[in-house]
């Protein structure tokens, strides 16, 4: 009996240490999970900076007790930080990162010590790669227009700017919660960096040039002799420059961006081949992002007319595309080819392979694709920035640069 006993007690000292290790993580992120607030009771939330410990999200502890939480910047970083309220729940890296907001880290002493006092313990500090005075340029930039501005460091993968606009205050969600979900005419709460779906335009020239250079390895002879306008059946195509481009290789298409030679390098395309390109640069397709996104579509088949096949070839048919999607293009084409593996949460259906060394040589947590987690201790010290692993060809972008 005695034996029974111990055995169903290492039994249940396994499962606990199970669930700490293993599914804890999980089920305190879960947002409709009420076991959040409890560990709420116990940790106050803790903050959230730019790469360089501007504050971004902080929690203020009134006299009472009342625990505010509280965004110095205001609507600046409203998409990409996102809110935490009682009522209305939480969005972007505030719902991410709930379980480590939420987590202390300090030294266990320390902590032994404030419970000891009855005091609560600070969450970790997460400190992001967005940069305060970047993206408060872009902001300028942008002025009231409805738009986004995406900045990612190639060479690195980390994300410095994820600004979209119209945006709105996260201090007054639980105010005018109901007015700013209602408001259909500005969207305030949709991130048109990850959310947002629009006619790529010329930049998705970058798609057509590298199936045309996959379909004819002679791509070097291509050439085109632009005229201003291209006719084909009932179809008449302007150039953007509405007079003759000339004599004009690939590498000169691509550079003047000249329609005429890309509705020319369209119809040679072979539309199967043509979306299985598209499809391996993620169209159609799940995106690495923890942030909530919109797929992006392209929809040209076997099937297509040539009017719509040419459009497409130029960015202006049916395919839409998130200004975060076509960022991550971009970046893949300026390091030559390779994509970044952005991994997710490490949750089990991604978990994460170990870390090789960073380029700055620190060894990092998870890597998020939209920042590096660093670890900072309650009270300051013992920061490391996390690392970021470079993915070979993974489908995240196979281009090879002309
Ligand atoms: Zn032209």
């Amino acid at each position: 009996m005695t034996y029974f006993f111990v055995i169903l007690f290492l039994a249940l000292m396994a499962y606990l240490v199970y669930f700490n290790a293993v599914q804890a993580r999980d089920i305190i992120n879960s947002p409709y999970n009420e076991r959040q607030d409890n560990f709420a009771d116990r940790v106050i939330r803790g903050s959230i900076t730019d790469r360089n410990g501007n504050v971004l999200a902080e929690t203020e502890v009134l006299e009472d007790g009342t625990e505010v939480r509280h965004y110095p910047q205001g609507e600046l970083f409203a998409h990409v930080i996102g809110y935490s309220s009682q009522e209305f729940g939480k969005t972007g890296l505030e719902s991410v990162d709930n379980f480590n907001l939420l987590t202390s880290n300090a030294f266990f002493v320390e902590k032994l010590k404030n419970e000891f006092q009855n005091q609560k313990n600070r969450g970790d500090t997460l400190v992001t790669t967005l940069d305060l005075e970047m993206q408060r340029a872009a902001s300028d930039a942008l002025g009231d227009n409805k738009g986004a501005v995406f900045v990612m460091e190639a060479s690195t993968g980390k994300i410095l700017v994820m600004l979209s606009k119209p945006s709105y205050d996260p201090n007054q969600v639980d105010d005018l919660w109901y007015v700013l979900n209602s408001d259909e005419e500005n969207s305030p709460f949709l991130n048109r960096v990850t959310q947002g779906q629009y006619a790529p335009g010329s930049t998705f020239k970058i798609v057509t040039t590298l199936e045309y250079m996959r379909e004819n390895p002679d791509y070097a002879n291509y050439s085109f002799d632009c005229t201003g306008t291209f006719e084909h059946q009932n179809f008449v195509l302007p150039c953007w420059t509405r007079s003759a481009q000339g004599h004009l290789d690939l590498r000169g298409s691509f550079a003047q961006s000249c329609n005429g030679s890309y509705a020319n390098i369209a119809l040679t395309l072979d539309r199967a081949s043509y979306r299985k390109t598209a499809e391996e640069l993620l169209f159609n397709q799940k995106l690495p992002s923890l942030l909530d996104y919109s797929r992006s579509s392209f929809v040209v088949s076997e099937t297509t007319g040539d009017s719509e096949l040419m459009m497409t070839a130029m960015g202006q048919g049916n395919t839409l595309v998130s200004p975060y999607h076509m960022g991550l293009i971009c970046a893949a084409i300026a390091n030559g080819g390779q994509g970044y593996q952005l991994y997710g949460h490490g949750n089990q259906q991604e978990r994460t392979p170990k870390l090789p060394e960073a380029d700055d040589g620190t060894r990092g947590g998870t890597v998020k694709g939209i920042y590096v987690r660093g670890r900072k201790r309650g009270h300051g010290d013992g920061f490391k920035p996390g690392g970021l692993q470079r993915g070979g060809q993974n489908g995240n972008g196979g281009v090879q640069p002309g």
